[in-house]
């Protein structure tokens, strides 16, 4: 098992110190955390540290990985994030004691399983306010909803409210869009009669308006593992400054298996490459190439690595093979050498749950 490669490592020194700054920084807004582990599979060290990072809640889009959590002894109360199917109800209340739902039948059967197990399950209402995924878009049933909860339905504690945006309709979280969500919220506490726990604002990209100060009073919760766990996004799609966040809780390490001066163009007739496309490629003469052990398989698409290494170019992969033009690079390459990238969300999820990558983590400064 020792240097197997590719290998992920994993700074949970830095994720901790991730995890916290967007604690404290929410915090300072009356806005609780939970830590999304989906992004990392839901491994249990990044759920841990989530939670040694103050995060409040821990949450997934996957029961199986939010059984992993309960499994391994962290007490931190569970949130499911995708609406339940009705066929894991049973599980869903023996695994989570938090859940997102959008669905009348689902959440009727969510009381009677609550009620077999024993326990009272607290459920967060999804508004749709125009990203078109899960949630109610009639908000007056959504009230109705709420209410049959709160007054119909024993086994069950309704929570609060919650939205996502930007996933599906990539619908932006500014600061009117999340305020229909405070309006809705507060419908519903008219409606019942009580105020709610929770105003779920959404995810990642709702944290920008907590950073720039203008997140609306009212909301009290924000589902957060992007910025967690890679602050850089807000950064290369954005434009927000890390400002003290570290872009290096996950970085990729490949090994050189073949270094060779080789032509840039392709040599013979031309069909299709391994995937069924036909690439364009330039004729650049005779370059340095370094051929890497890791492919498509591992990380998806290659255009999303970020090498660490200067003036290098990939230039395409197939499942596990990547190419790269080093030939302006200062760096000299051997074979068995080490080459490190630093990584986004996409590739990182495809990275964190391909069996072929070795996980190591460390705990460094
Ligand atoms: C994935 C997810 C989140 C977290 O998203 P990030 O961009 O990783 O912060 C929050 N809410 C729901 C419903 C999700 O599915």
């Amino acid at each position: 098992m020792a240097n197997r490669y590719p290998r992920l490592v994993i700074n949970l020194n830095h994720l901790r110190h991730n995890a916290h700054q967007v604690v404290d920084t929410c915090a300072a807004r009356g806005i609780s955390v939970a830590g999304v582990i989906k992004g990392a599979a839901g491994m249990v060290p990044v759920a841990q540290a989530m939670a040694d990072g103050g995060c409040q809640f821990l949450a997934s889009s996957r029961m199986e990985q939010l059984a992993g959590v309960k499994a391994a002894g962290i007490t931190t109360p569970l949130l499911m994030l995708r609406v339940p199917m009705l066929s894991e109800v049973d599980e869903l209340v023996q695994v989570a004691e938090y859940s997102l739902n959008s669905d009348i039948t689902v959440l009727r059967a969510l009381n009677k399983a609550a009620g077999e197990a024993g326990k009272v399950h607290h459920v967060i209402i999804m508004a749709d306010l125009g990203d078109l995924r899960e949630g109610f878009w009639d908000k007056d049933e959504m009230v109705d909803v709420c209410a049959e909860v709160e007054e119909h339905m024993d086994n069950l504690d309704l929570a609060g409210v919650g939205v996502n945006v930007g996933c599906y309709g990539s619908v932006v979280a500014t600061p009117e869009k999340l305020q229909e969500l405070v309006d809705v919220a507060r419908r519903v506490e008219e409606r019942i009669g009580r105020k709610l726990d929770i105003v779920s604002g959404g995810a990642s990209s709702s944290y920008m308006r907590v950073l720039d100060g203008n997140i609306p009073e009212g909301i009290t919760n924000l589902r957060i593992g992007e910025e967690i766990l890679l602050p850089q996004d807000l950064l290369y799609l954005y434009g927000y400054p890390l400002n003290g966040m570290y872009d290096d809780v996950f970085t990729l390490e490949s090994q050189v298996i073949e270094v060779r001066d080789k032509p840039s163009y392709p040599v013979g007739e031309l069909g299709v490459d391994a995937f069924g496309h036909k690439p364009v490629y330039i004729d650049k003469g005779i370059r340095r190439k370094v051929l890497l052990a890791m492919g498509h398989l591992d990380y998806c698409d290659y255009k999303d690595l970020i090498p660490q290494d200067k003036d290098v170019e990939i230039l395409g992969c197939s499942s596990d093979h990547t190419i790269m033009d080093v030939t302006d690079a200062p760096r000299t390459y051997h074979v068995g050498d080490i080459v490190k990238f630093n990584l986004i969300y996409g590739t990182n999820l495809f990275l964190c749950h391909s069996q072929n990558v070795q996980k190591v983590f460390i705990d460094e400064e």
